[in-house]
């Protein structure tokens, strides 16, 4: 093989789902030097491959399925990987990361990367094997929930190391956020990777195999991951991991809910009154059974949960997380713990993301509410805040989109809002065509920059902040100089949250390119540009990663490149806003009352630091080129997309 770097697996498959083709073929050096590994290849990929003409859930989309050079290799926390498409749900840049084992068995089974093409005639799945990669038969796993899918394919594979990611009924049936479950218990859930699977009859990916990875210098790797490693163990972040690992992200109920950030009542509020209901110490005590951490992960934020008896009984499942309590729970003005775990171990096993599936059940909730939606549209259903008994009965009929208002709520928020006309916009909460995630900008400027210029929607993970939220100064003024400091540790300031939420995004963009868990660089902030300087060289063998000024430009190429894929698409500054209630209605109870963010200031300095035409958001030509995106402005070019 050509491609000598370490760290990768170095082979791709190209699948061809219509003509039932597998060729496995190397990796391209290009992509590693420029994009590293995950998110950037993927948008290299996408870029060239997709685009306006291409339907999300037609033949001609692409579903690439990626790892990084960290993933599966000694580093804390590398068990994760990546699913990349131009989303069904919003019609845009469609990403989701996931943690569990699958990533690492697929470098191990042989491969950094699979591109999947067409339309298989009939159901299949794909099996990955020891450099080998071959489609096989899935006509009886078809329709099957996710639970029983991954077990099905383990007893047939009869290796007690496959790792398998599977679609469930929802991603078959077209929902539009059909999410992809990987290892059982970990959900890939944003953007409806799950249902481009299912538009593609490709069931699963099954993976397992024992090939090495090595290290361009082992010596010199292992002595800086040693480095990285320690710095885990600093007193500064001890707090911070102990309670990420006594509790994992049901932390995170109480610690937003105190700072008036918790959607409550469809994002009417930050301030959820009973909190406490459905807080980290109720599930710790009452419902866990065990950690189960992701692959070699020294922090171990994962737990499985069963609810032993009454109406909700059931489990092992995997979490319950923050996003999930958030969806069912305080955003339904539900306190029912047992229902809100009930519903996401459902959304787990019918295959949809709960953060959409949640968001779209309390935009109904408001609808009825304000008399927009009656009995005469629900089908039967009554839609009160917290009526469990409906949203148990809506996450099954959403999945398998039966009846008019499940079938409605199974195109998401924007979709649903648009059919049903007159006032219902105002209460669909989504940037992009995405379902808000579990913060409130109006308790949080910066938050409120994330949503609105994040390439896959409202969603917290392309660029959150957790340096004001949670206060940490040394690192503040390290990396943004001692005169921001004050002003960036304010969370209620718009003051130069352009530029942290600027660099976060071009940080996040080589950690989901590495491909490594945000927990360790976003929360705590452990990690910095310096820690890819220090680990990647010796671990590839490219010299170029061992420059910090590298990897920082390695970030903002690859960000410039996926903002390029929206652009192409039709994405503007006048799409990079706020849903209304989110942008107008100031908060109106809690700890941040009163708050609302302050957009406008703060999109003009992240466009300004972007390289971007503050009046357009389109990126200006001298710094695409100066990031090595002569290609990209071309094209951008010719279609008149290129700011003066
Ligand atoms: S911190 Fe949690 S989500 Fe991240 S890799 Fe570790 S166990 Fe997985």
């Amino acid at each position: 093989m050509t491609f000598s770097y370490g760290g990768y697996a170095g082979r791709y498959a190209e699948v061809d789902l219509t003509a039932g083709r597998v060729h496995v073929r190397e990796m391209e050096r290009e992509w590693a030097r420029l994009c590293l590994g995950g998110t950037g290849v993927a948008a290299k990929i996408l870029w060239e491959r997709t685009g306006p003409q291409t339907d999300p859930l037609g033949p001609d989309n692409v579903l690439v399925v990626g790892t990084g050079p960290l993933t599966g290799v000694m580093f804390s926390p590398a068990g994760r990987m990546m699913f990349a498409s131009k989303s069904p749900l919003t019609g845009i840049w469609g990403e989701s990361h996931v943690g569990g084992f699958f990533g690492p068995e697929m470098k191990y089974a042989g491969f950094d990367f699979v591109i999947v093409t067409g339309r298989s005639p009939r159901p299949v799945y794909l099996l990955l094997q020891d450099g080998e990669a071959e489609l096989r038969d899935a006509h009886h796993l078809w329709g099957r929930e996710t639970g029983e899918t991954t077990q099905m394919i383990r007893e047939e594979i009869a290796d007690p190391t496959v790792k398998t990611a599977v679609i469930g009924p929802a991603g078959e049936n077209g929902v539009l956020y059909g999410c992809i479950i990987v290892d059982q218990y970990r959900a890939a859930g944003r953007t409806g990777m799950g249902t481009v699977m299912g538009s593609k009859n490709l069931k699963a990916i099954a993976a397992t195999g024992s090939l090495p990875i090595e290290a361009h210098d082992m010596e010199r790797y292992l002595e800086a991951n040693g480095q990285e490693m320690e710095r885990l163990r600093d007193p500064l972040w001890t707090d911070s991991l102990a309670s990420l690992r006594k509790y994992g992200t049901t932390d995170l109920v109480a610690i937003i809910n105190e700072i008036g950030r918790l959607p409550t009542k469809n994002h009417w509020t930050g301030y959820f009154e009973h909190a406490e209901d459905i807080g980290p110490e109720v599930i710790a005590e009452r419902y866990r059974l065990t950690q189960e951490a992701c692959y070699g992960c020294a922090i171990g934020c994962k737990y499985v949960y069963r609810v032993r008896g009454g109406r909700f009984a059931g489990g092992p499942a995997g979490g319950p997380e923050y996003e999930t309590i958030m969806a069912f729970g305080s955003n339904c003005l539900n306190n029912d713990i047992e229902s809100v775990m009930y519903l996401g171990h459902r959304c787990d096993q019918l295959g949809m993301d709960t953060i959409s599936c949640g968001k779209s059940i309390s935009f109904a909730m408001e609808l009825w509410e304000k008399g927009i939606l009656g009995p005469d549209d629900t089908d039967g259903l009554s839609l009160e805040w917290g009526n469990v008994d409906t949203m148990t009965e809506l996450v099954e009929r959403i999945a398998r989109r039966e009846g008019h208002l499940a079938t409605l709520l199974a195109q998401g928020t924007r979709r649903a809002a648009e059919v049903i006309g007159g006032d219902a916009w105002r209460y669909a909460i989504h940037c992009k065509g995405l379902e808000a995630s579990g913060q409130d900008p109006r308790a949080h400027q910066s938050v409120g920059l994330t949503y609105a210029t994040n390439v896959r929607g409202a969603d917290h993970l392309r660029s959150l902040s957790s340096l004001e939220e949670l206060g940490y100064p040394e690192i503040v003024i390290k990396r943004f100089g001692r005169e921001k400091a004050d002003e960036i540790l304010n969370i209620m300031s718009p003051k130069y949250k352009g530029e942290l939420i600027w660099d976060m995004e071009n940080l996040y963009a080589v950690v989901d390119s590495a491909v490594i868990c945000k927990y360790g660089t976003m929360w705590p902030p452990v990690y910095y540009y310096e820690t890819f300087a220090n680990v990647l060289p010796p671990l590839t063998g490219m010299s170029e990663w061992g420059d910090v000024r590298y990897v920082i430009d390695a970030g903002r190429r690859i960000s410039h490149l996926r903002r390029a894929y929206n652009h192409r698409l039709g994405i503007t500054r006048e799409d990079e806003t706020l849903p209304h209630r989110l942008l107008k209605e100031p908060m109106p109870t809690g700890p941040a009352k009163g708050g609302l963010p302050d957009l406008d200031q703060m999109l003009d300095e992240y466009y300004e630091f972007r390289g971007c035409d503050p009046k357009t958001g389109l990126p200006r030509r001298d710094r695409l080129e100066q990031l090595g995106l002569g290609f990209v402005a071309e094209e951008l070019a010719t279609m008149g997309l290129l700011a003066g």
